[in-house]
């Protein structure tokens, strides 16, 4: 058979991993490779159709403990109730494996393997390039610090959320705490990065903020983590919310990713689509609405998609739709610029003159 992933067989036999050491970052001084490899909780997914029917096939010694040990039960329902998220979602489901770390230096380790598959970094290690090699890894050490997960095709999860998740798997609690709901959101948001292929060849840059506000405001949507955590065998406590207003400081997404997830939620606004009504009730057909405006065949068509439901949301002249559409890829994530374009767009109205 196969393996589910060659180039960590590649990375394996390589003479070149086996004599490098991560040195940049600071918990993990001089740790060779081939051991932080060995750290990883790496999981493929084989087969097709729905991805929570799929079979989880560990690829790592850690990952073999952790589907096959103790804790088994609890660690395949977490991870079952986490791919389940995408079954109903209409796209390309092409998440191929999810890779936990426990320190930075199996993080950045993982990044890279994922980079190099994505074509984000050259393959220095088919190459034999040391000096490649080591650029690619100082380069992802100095942003990986800051990240918390990344998902270009294998979702790779960092030391923190890795930490929240065991912790879940190991000692569940009986209702969401602050932890399961940061886990929530975050397989949330990395998933929706499945939906529309992201490709770094094809994808322009000035479309990037679209997909991650895009994540973002589909991860946070009134009811998705609350349905998530009581999948994972965590349910909310009643009475209990997961809203921007409710999670701890510490778990705050930064200020770029509120406002992506601002603009974009400002955007569905102006298109008529929002997950509460005026009266606070919440709308049930508001989400869907929302994925076929935010998740397609392709991100390259989300602007036109906005544009078309904003003119005829706000009775704007059809033929200004192209105008429009090139205004919402100038928003690049700034909320106010959605009050901006809206200001615009309702002196245009053709109900209002
Ligand atoms: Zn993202």
């Amino acid at each position: 058979m196969p393996s589910l992933r060659p180039i960590l067989d590649t990375w394996r036999a390589s003479p070149l991993v086996a004599t490098t050491l991560i040195d940049p970052t600071k918990t993990s001084p001089g740790t060779p490779i081939p051991q932080l490899l060995d750290q990883q909780v790496s999981i493929g997914l084989r087969g097709d159709g729905p991805l929570s029917t799929r079979e989880l096939v560990p690829l790592t010694r850690e990952a073999t403990k952790l589907l096959n040990g103790t804790h088994r039960d609890a660690a395949r329902s977490v991870l079952r109730g986490v791919l389940g998220t995408l079954d109903a979602a209409k796209g390309a489901n092409d998440l191929r494996g999810i890779s936990f770390s426990t320190n930075p230096g199996a993080f950045v380790t993982q990044s890279l393997i994922s980079n190099i598959e994505a074509g984000l970094h050259p393959d220095s290690v088919k190459g034999n390039d040391a000096v490649a090699f080591e650029k690619s890894m100082v380069e992802l050490a100095a942003g990986s610090a800051g990240t918390k997960a990344q998902n270009l095709g294998w979702m790779d999860l960092g030391p923190a959320i890795t930490s929240k998740v065991f912790g879940l798997i190991q000692r569940p609690p009986r209702v969401a705490n602050d932890d399961a709901k940061d886990v929530a959101l975050t397989f949330l948001h990395e998933l929706e990065h499945n939906v529309t292929p992201f490709d770094v060849h094809t994808t322009a840059k000035q479309h990037y903020w679209l997909e991650e506000g895009l994540a973002e405001s589909l991860a946070w949507w009134p009811g998705r983590a609350a349905d998530l955590l009581a999948k994972m065998g965590t349910p909310l406590a009643k009475g209990d919310v997961v809203d921007p207003w409710s999670v701890p400081d510490e778990n705050q997404a930064s200020a770029a990713y509120r406002g992506r997830h601002q603009a974009i939620m400002g955007l569905l606004g102006l298109a008529g689509v929002a997950p509460t009504r005026d009266d606070g009730s919440t709308d049930p057909g508001a989400l869907a609405r929302a994925r076929q405006l935010l998740q397609g065949e392709d991100l390259a068509q989300v602007p036109r998609n906005l544009a078309r439901a904003i003119v005829r949301n706000l009775d704007v002249d059809p033929d200004l739709t192209d105008v429009v559409s090139d205004l919402v890829v100038d928003v690049q994530g700034d909320p106010k610029q959605v009050r901006a374009l809206s200001e615009l767009l309702r002196t245009r109205g053709r109900t209002t003159g």
